[in-house]
């Protein structure tokens, strides 16, 4: 501990008067009257215009931990590196959470809820940390840092502010109005008492106690640049005064937590328990390896892939959310639960490492929740997806709803045999493509029996039921001495160009009498 600065050299060093105390602080944002063991978390993402699906799986886990719990799930966002700033970046981030059926509450209450609106707190709690001499400010430049920095190399001492190291550590008042007075701008930085030879201990829902060594770094709190708040900082402050119970973030955050307790430690106040989750990895096509998912090399990094590519995202978050909690696809599977909403998940268990998003896996998810989709809901589907990212071609497919509705009940009637080979919305209009003239073309491979399909059409009526239409084909089987099947493929081909399709009577009702001779007359 230093000696303490004065209000006046306070409010010159933060550019301006500390608006509140402490007590008023805590009074301004009041314990929250919840149940017990109700988890308070946030999904605290900077904007950067990139939502990366790691930030999804992260989002998913706090808003279900909140939900299944009674608690409340915030959005705060972390805009306090300007430099990194992109326009449109929080709407990137808004509009992912709501079509992942993600919904914060963020209760005015607690807010603002942009870090940069909330300079009033993090100079207040700065204000007291300099009056208590457990802050200074430091006028270390550029490139005097980096000239600490060589010398600390070159000696083999660790990097940082530290120690010896931290110049402005016992600075006098004089020096600081001097400084001032001359036009330098302070970062203020804490005054680290941790010494790297103690061992601090911090608790982590799913790893247990964690033991590292102590901070001993003065690290920066306040910026000068723009007088706003270092992420550790902010971390100290907002998950304070939102009364955060939980902190989920990425276990790229494990090695600052000795730093985060002390500055927990030093005010006092109880910290959130931490989850750090597993970084999301694949499988590497080339290697076969398991590695990082990149934001450079994966298109399924990007949250937004699978938007624009029409993943329904009910199934990227069943499969995130089996990652997170892995008896879910068992009990989803046993009919024990049908969301990911009615399943209880635990936050000892969700994964430290080997978190595995695989592409292949993620389609059997798709597979399977379209699969469970009713037909309207199926249509509806398919057809925003068009209408909003689907190509001219996507927005013709979906113009006539009823054509697609009748083509989308395919092999829907029978819920315990469901096709399954529609994984997006753009793939399943690729899929029915033939059902369109414009779309279709012959199949030119295909050895047609040029005479069975004659004899059909002499015999096809479009309103034959099933058995009827079939009794049809058992009889030009008979009659030119060939298998059913033969018959039924000759007819599959010409009507679809393809040689596996879901049921061919009910492709033929829907595709209706002039389309089904017309397309027999192509092949002709
Ligand atoms: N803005 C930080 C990040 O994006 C948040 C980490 C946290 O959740 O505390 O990594």
């Amino acid at each position: 501990m230093r000696q303490g600065l004065g209000e006046d050299l306070i409010a010159r060093v933060l550019g301006g008067a500390p608006k509140y105390t402490l007590a008023e602080l805590e009074q301004k944002f009041p314990l929250r009257d919840l149940p017990d063991g109700a988890f308070v978390t946030r999904f605290a993402p900077s904007p950067t215009g990139f939502m990366h699906l790691g930030g999804l799986y992260g989002a998913l886990i706090d808003c279900k931990l909140a939900r299944q719990s009674g608690g409340v799930f915030m959005l705060r966002i972390e805009d306090t590196d300007t430099k990194r700033e992109v326009a449109s970046a929080v709407d990137i981030i808004i509009d992912s959470m709501h079509r992942f059926g993600l919904e914060y509450n963020n209760d005015e209450k607690y807010g603002p809820y942009y870090q940069s609106q909330r300079k009033d707190i993090y100079h207040s709690v700065a204000a007291e940390l300099l009056r208590r001499g457990l802050a200074y400010p430091c006028f270390l430049t550029a490139s005097e840092m980096e000239e600490i920095r060589a010398r600390q190399t070159s000696a083999g001492f660790a990097t940082g502010i530290y120690g010896e190291f931290a110049r402005d550590r016992e600075i006098s008042d004089d020096e600081i109005r001097a400084r001032l007075d001359s036009g330098q701008t302070p970062t203020i930085r804490l005054y680290s008492m941790g010494d790297t030879t103690r061992r601090i201990f911090v608790k982590d829902a799913v790893r247990g106690s964690i033991g590292f060594p102590e901070n001993n770094e003065d690290i920066v709190l306040i910026k000068s640049n723009d007088g706003l708040p270092t992420y550790h900082f902010a971390h100290l402050c907002d998950d304070h005064f939102m009364r955060t119970t939980h902190v989920v973030r990425g276990e790229e955050w494990l090695p600052s937590l000795p730093l985060h307790a002390q500055l927990f430690r030093m005010m006092e106040w109880t910290p959130p328990l931490y989850i750090h989750t597993a970084t999301i990895d694949k499988i590497d096509v080339d290697s076969g390896k398991q590695r990082k998912l990149s934001k450079r090399k994966d298109p399924e990094a990007n949250v937004a892939y699978f938007l624009s590519d029409g993943w329904p995202t009910g199934a990227v978050l069943e499969y995130l959310f089996n990652i997170a909690a892995s008896g879910y696809e068992e009990a989803k599977n046993k009919g024990v639960v049908k969301s990911v909403w009615d399943y209880e998940m635990r936050a000892k268990k969700i994964p430290m490492s080997g978190a595995l998003f695989d592409m292949r896996k993620m389609e059997w998810w798709a597979r399977e929740y379209i699969g469970a989709l009713s037909v309207p809901d199926l249509v509806s589907s398919v057809i925003n997806w068009a209408n909003e990212f689907g190509d001219d071609v996507n927005k013709m497919q979906v113009s006539d709803e009823k054509y697609l509705t009748d083509i989308l009940s395919i092999e829907r009637d029978n819920p315990k045999r469901v096709r399954k080979d529609f994984i997006t919305w753009k793939q399943t209009l690729n899929e029915i493509s033939y059902f369109w003239d414009a779309l279709f073309a012959p199949n030119t491979e295909y050895e047609f029996n040029r005479d069975v399909l004659r004899e059909f059409l002499t015999t096809y009526d479009a309103n034959d039921d099933k058995d009827t239409w079939w009794n049809k084909i058992v009889s030009i089987a008979e009659k030119f001495g060939i298998k059913n099947g033969d018959v039924a493929m000759n007819l599959r081909v010409a009507m679809t160009g393809r040689t596996n399709t879901p049921d061919l009577y009910s492709i033929m009702r829907v595709m209706g009498d002039a389309r089904v001779r017309n397309r027999i007359n192509m092949v002709m």
